[in-house]
């Protein structure tokens, strides 16, 4: 017996991560930042000096790729641990997720990472966010949804993010930059940003966390 899964995928900034992450608290499921494993790759690759066109070592950096996520607690966000390393930070900004959208569209480092996803699908639940959570690795996901936001919000958002964070951002050159991982994410050929056909789409441009976070949860209870 599968446990349960929701999926949340849409674009850089929709506001996924942080409505993905809450979700699992609330139900006290397990969550998958599928994301993640992608800017790991690229932030990998690049520590070990591997090129961004180099696809067989991609492959075998994202078979072997020695990586653990420390669940959330007491608030805390869940923790990424590469190679015995807290990297959290050091992925989360705009070169390694470029990085990432360039790794992430070769099909053989998906294949990879594939069965890693859904590994993840435990009892009693899975929150899994991503591009492809709905499309392609949880197919047969009861709830999926599509999160989406205006690339100015969405640049808006990251913004505040950064600036929170403490590190310097450029508003301009960050909506360049999101608008540019969009394009790769939407036109690749392999598992392309789309909604899934059975996905519910939310629009958030002006809904706060809380309303996405409840309408979700709505359509969740729907589902027991
Ligand atoms: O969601 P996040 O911004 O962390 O994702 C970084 C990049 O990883 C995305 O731009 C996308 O290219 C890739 N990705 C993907 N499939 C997923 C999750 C992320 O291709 N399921």
């Amino acid at each position: 017996e599968l446990a349960p899964v929701i999926t949340i995928d849409g674009p850089g900034g929709s506001g996924k991560g942080t409505i993905a992450g809450l979700l699992a608290e609330r139900l006290d499921w397990n969550l998958l930042d599928s994301g993640a494993l992608y800017r790991l790759l690229a932030f990998a690759a690049e520590n070990h000096g591997v090129d961004l066109d180099n696809q067989a070592a991609l492959v075998r950096l994202a078979t072997y790729l020695d990586v653990q996520f420390v669940p959330a607690n007491d608030h805390q966000e869940q923790r990424v641990i590469l190679e015995g390393e807290d990297v959290s930070r050091s992925i989360r900004n705009e070169r390694v997720g470029a990085g990432a959208s360039i790794v992430a569209a070769i099909p053989a480092v998906r294949d990879a990472l594939l069965e890693r996803q859904r590994a993840f699908r435990e009892a009693p639940g899975l929150v899994a966010d991503g591009r492809d959570m709905g499309t392609v690795v949880f197919t047969d996901a009861p709830l999926k949804v599509f999160l989406t936001a205006s690339a100015s919000e969405r640049a808006n958002r990251r913004h505040r993010q950064l600036l929170e964070k403490g590190e310097n951002a450029n508003l301009a050159s960050l909506l360049d930059e999101i608008v540019a991982r969009d394009e790769r994410d939407m036109n690749r050929s392999v598992a392309p940003l789309v909604p899934a056909h059975d996905a519910m789409q939310i629009d958030s441009t002006s809904l706060s966390i809380e309303q996405v976070l409840e309408t979700v949860m709505t359509e969740a209870r729907k589902r027991d």
